[in-house]
């Protein structure tokens, strides 16, 4: 039986010390700011804007917010971003990604003052990454280092499997990973024989966005399975990577999703705005 990592309490302990650091930064006359941009109707996008809404106001960190229609050109969009740079309320700045087809991403991610880039998008972060020494941590991996810690389960020398190599989850969840000392193995749809990597894992991460892809037989006696797939399937319901039922009885520690990893992404986007807030003033 594994230990159930339980994603929903470790948020909520780390929104409720950010609520009172904030309450503390306000009282020195300091109000942490966080700006979410979002552009078109895409439901899911616009789910996960409110729920960051809500949770900069729960945390008394202010929220401006700005929705773009479909159909804005990408020289507007850089306008925004321009004068929200230059804002000193705003301490964060958030592009909900992903953008309509039309406007380029990465155009967009190098306009931002990497000093409010509280994703860690921006190449300069990026980099900053790369070479050990973040700024902001991108959220979602940040997020799964944060449930690890919280555990007791220090990755030094430990063999981490990540599957999935994208920009925003798989290769910063490497590299977070490397720099706490993993060996570090990243898998993707050219990967040979996955079932057989996966199998070396002790702390498995799986990013892929595939329901229930990683079975209980792929997956070592003992290891640690961070889950950050979230799929919704024909029925509205939500589902992770990992088969939740076949792998639990062979880990020792498992993430539950959703309510493993989802909730710990806006907690760490808390955490990198007030970082920033704190940055800027000193503090
Ligand atoms: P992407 O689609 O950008 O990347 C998926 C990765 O998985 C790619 O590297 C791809 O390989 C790899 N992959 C796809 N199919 C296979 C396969 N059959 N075998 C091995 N590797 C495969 O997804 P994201 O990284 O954005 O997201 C991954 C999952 O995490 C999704 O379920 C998403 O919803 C979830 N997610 C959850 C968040 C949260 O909890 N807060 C935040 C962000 C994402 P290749 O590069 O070769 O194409």
């Amino acid at each position: 039986m594994a230990r159930i990592i339980d994603g929903k309490r470790i948020a909520a302990d780390a929104r409720e010390a950010l609520r009172l650091e904030v309450e503390g930064l306000r009282a020195q006359g300091v109000e942490p700011g966080l700006a979410v941009v979002i552009v078109g109707e895409d439901p899911a996008s616009r789910v996960y804007v409110n729920m960051k809404r809500k949770a900069c106001e729960a945390a008394g960190i202010a929220s401006f917010h700005h929705a773009l229609p479909g159909d804005v050109t990408e020289a507007e969009l850089l306008r925004l971003i321009g004068a929200l740079n230059g804002d000193a309320r705003v301490h964060g700045i958030l592009v909900q990604l992903p953008l309509p087809r039309g406007i380029r991403e990465q155009r967009v991610l190098e306009a931002m003052d990497p000093d409010k880039d509280v994703d860690g998008f921006h190449p300069r972060n990026v980099g900053l990454l790369t070479i050990g020494a973040p700024l902001f941590p991108p959220c979602t991996p940040f997020g799964v280092m944060e449930l690890l810690r919280v555990e007791g389960i220090d990755p030094a020398g430990k063999h981490v499997v990540v599957v999935g190599r994208s920009n925003i989850v798989g290769k910063p969840m490497a590299l977070l990973l490397l720099a706490a000392h993993a060996t570090v193995t990243v898998c993707h749809s050219r990967t040979p024989d996955l079932a057989r990597v996966v199998g070396e894992a002790d702390i498995l991460v799986a990013a892929v966005g595939r329901p229930r892809m990683i079975v209980g037989e792929w997956v070592k006696q003992g290891a640690v399975v961070i889950d950050v797939g979230t799929n919704r399937l024909a029925d509205g319901s939500l589902c992770g990577d990992v088969d939740f039922a076949s792998v639990e009885p062979r880990a020792s520690y498992i993430t539950p999703s959703p309510g493993g990893v989802g909730p710990m992404t806006i907690a760490m986007l808390l955490r990198n705005t007030v970082l920033s807030a704190r940055r800027r003033h000193g503090l």
